[in-house]
């Protein structure tokens, strides 16, 4: 059988697999992607937000006067090669969900890392008609909302177009090795980069990984009478879609790894928007994905410790929206130029 020889193949087409395959392209480099089309894969479900001031304790992201600007000029640049509509700067509201949460940024409005989150003038008073939000807010800038579904669907068809997909799982078992190239099927390859998502569980060169997935539930909803100028946020987000459609997520079960919605899971969805949202909504769709987490929260890339053919590319957890453009040009500054990984990212932290 004639074999095939490219540069890099990339195990899965979510946020992690497609924005890779971009920047190894644009750097000149031959790709072919295997990915099996998970519907229901965590880059198929999410809300797509980016978010600066994260988590219940309202922390910056991390580097994000890095991570940020960076993942801006990605996408807008993705948006001109796939001329898809991608990238929107967008302010977040946050509400406080507790007094202790107003307390927490209480001690931290004055520092001066936050100034440049912090929307001037603040107009989150002008929602109150549409929320219950008794204890007030802050409307943070940089957010943004990235169009995910739009960007995997269009760099898909172009893979496929040019006969760099292969639609297909494949297992990492029936990879061999063959003169320090790695080889699947009729495909021989400098190298394999897994990005299986949460599926990396059961990838027999990464199982050492401490991978602790969550799961997220979320719901396409429909709500008339609700502004869609800003994204909102008390507990749960409420995601500007097209017209009064909204996209609202998420949660997080670290159990029942499967990707279905659980009821309960919905019920508190509806509960918390319930508690929220003053307008009347309703619900179009609801879904389920499985974020890949690691206990550290960052994500994780480099070389198989062992079989230097082997790299890899995940741990983006609840935050591959931003993450993944910084992450993936990382891992090709390093396998391209040998440019050192930051430690935080480094696979070989867990080694
Ligand atoms: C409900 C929910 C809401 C979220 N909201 C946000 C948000 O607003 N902002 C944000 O930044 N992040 C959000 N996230 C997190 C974000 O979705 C993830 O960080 C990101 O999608 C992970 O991307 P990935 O490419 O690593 O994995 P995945 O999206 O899981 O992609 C993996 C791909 O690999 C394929 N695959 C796996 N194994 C194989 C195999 N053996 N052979 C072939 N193909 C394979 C799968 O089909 C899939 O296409 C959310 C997640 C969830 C679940």
């Amino acid at each position: 059988m004639k074999r095939r020889e490219v540069d890099f193949m990339i195990v899965g087409q979510g946020l992690a697999g497609s924005q890779l395959a971009a920047m190894l392209r644009r750097e000149g480099r031959s790709v072919l992607v295997v990915d099996n089309g998970n519907p229901a894969a965590a880059s198929r479900v999410n809300l797509g937000v980016m978010n600066p001031v994260t988590g219940r304790k309202l922390k910056l992201a991390w580097k994000v006067d890095q991570v940020f600007p960076f993942a801006e000029e990605w996408y807008r640049s993705l948006e001109r090669e796939l001329s898809v509509p991608l990238f929107e700067k967008k302010n977040l509201i946050r509400f406080f969900i507790d007094e202790k949460q107003k307390r927490v940024w209480e001690e931290k409005r004055d520092r001066p890392e936050f100034q440049p989150y912090l929307a001037e003038p603040q107009q989150w008073e002008a929602y109150l008609p549409f929320v219950h939000a008794p204890l007030g807010g802050i409307e943070i800038t940089g957010a943004a909302l990235v169009n995910v579904e739009g960007l995997l669907s269009r760099w898909r068809q172009i893979l496929r177009q040019e006969g760099a997909l292969i639609e297909a799982t494949l297992n990492l078992r029936d990879v061999e090795f063959e003169n320090d190239r790695v080889v699947w099927r009729d495909v021989s390859a400098e190298k394999i980069i897994c990005c299986e998502g949460f599926r990396a569980v059961s990838n027999p060169f990464f199982s050492w990984l401490p991978f602790s997935p969550v799961k997220g539930e979320a719901m396409v909803v429909d709500i008339p009478d609700l502004p869609a100028e800003r994204v909102l946020n008390r507990g749960i987000f409420v995601r500007p879609e097209e017209g009064s459609r909204f996209r609202v997520g998420s949660t997080h079960l670290h159990r029942d790894f499967v990707e279905i919605p659980t009821k309960a899971g919905i019920e508190q969805l509806k509960s918390k928007l319930s508690d929220f949202i003053r307008p009347p909504f309703e619900v179009r769709k609801i879904m389920a994905g499985i974020r890949p987490t690691l206990p550290d929260a960052r994500p994780v890339i480099g070389l198989h410790p062992e079989y230097p053919q082997v790299a890899i590319f995940n741990g983006l957890g609840s935050k591959g929206v931003s993450m993944s453009p910084y992450a993936a040009r990382a891992l090709v500054d390093f396998l391209l130029r040998g440019r050192r990984i930051d430690p935080e990212l480094d696979v070989r932290r867990f080694c």
